[in-house]
């Protein structure tokens, strides 16, 4: 290195290997950006919280722990906002604080029933939705929206959905809010058996996705839909199957929503 050359520029990021050269060139302070900040709201008035007993017709808040744990392993810092009441003035009340941090995920009322206030409320506190519904399943329903520079989700309410909507729509916004290729990842992977299903809309299907010695490998695995929370649970990605009436045999490649780094 010579004296007066640039060892890295600012913007880059801080791996391993930056911060061996930033100590390697006596720079032990240097100026960053945080991660973003991101608010979590969970919607509903059946909701309670997981360390209550729910009552009739109540079930516990599972999407806002898993988006917690989403943010986290997507690289931000999650702030909770709790759960909001199908009531506009507590709705509002907690989507104005979460339009404080970087991005706001909300779950639950975003499609078109009487008690999903979630889109005319965006829209009153001056979000400008730039696309609502996506041929999808699970999670058709989904927002994406903007306010100045604030980025702004809303998941639908079923647990499968929300954690596809995060990783296939928000976790690549991070990505990009982070200066790294948005993404999301997708891996081409053999399937080891005949597959045979029959879908309305593109589906992003739980399934195990392994490195072999002859490259990945990607098993669907049996699942009941959106609220399948537990189906999924052995999952550790989705395998993208096109909408239709479809046999595929052995051997072909499907296209895999990669989710976890370490498999
Ligand atoms: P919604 O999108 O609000 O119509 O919700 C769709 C379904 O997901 C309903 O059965 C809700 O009870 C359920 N749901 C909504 N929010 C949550 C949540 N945070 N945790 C678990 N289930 C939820
Ligand atoms: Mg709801």
């Amino acid at each position: 290195m010579r004296v007066g050359e640039v060892v890295l520029k600012a913007g880059t990021r801080l791996r391993p290997q930056e911060f061996g050269l930033l100590a390697a060139v006596g720079r032990a302070n240097v100026k960053v950006q945080p991660a973003p900040r991101v608010a979590i709201l969970s919607t509903g008035d059946e909701l309670v919280d997981a360390s209550a007993k729910p009552g009739p017709g109540q079930i516990r808040n599972s999407n806002g722990p898993m988006l917690v744990a989403q943010v986290a392993r997507a690289g931000g810092v999650p702030h909770v906002l709790g759960i909001a009441r199908d009531e506009p003035d507590h709705l509002r009340a907690l989507i104005t604080e979460g339009l404080q941090a970087d991005m706001l995920i909300l779950s639950g009322g975003v499609s078109a029933g009487k008690l999903d206030l979630v889109p005319g409320m965006l829209s009153e506190l001056g979000v400008q939705a730039l696309v609502h519904k996506v041929t999808m399943k699970p999670g058709k329903p989904i927002l994406f929206g903007v306010k100045g520079s604030k980025l702004i989700f809303g998941l639908p309410g079923n647990p499968v959905s929300s954690l596809v909507g995060f990783e296939l729509f928000v976790r690549p916004a991070m990505r990009a809010l982070k200066a790294l290729e948005p993404g999301p990842c997708w891996v081409s992977a053999a399937l080891p058996k005949d597959h045979t299903y029959r879908t309305d809309r593109p589906t992003y299907h739980p399934a195990r996705l392994r490195m072999t010695e002859a490259g990945w490998t990607v098993e669907p695995i049996p699942w009941f839909g959106s609220p399948d929370l537990r189906g999924s649970q052995t999952a550790n990605a989705f395998v993208l199957l096109p909408e239709g009436d479809h046999t595929h045999r052995a051997g072909d490649r499907l296209a895999v929503l990669r989710v976890e780094d370490d498999l």
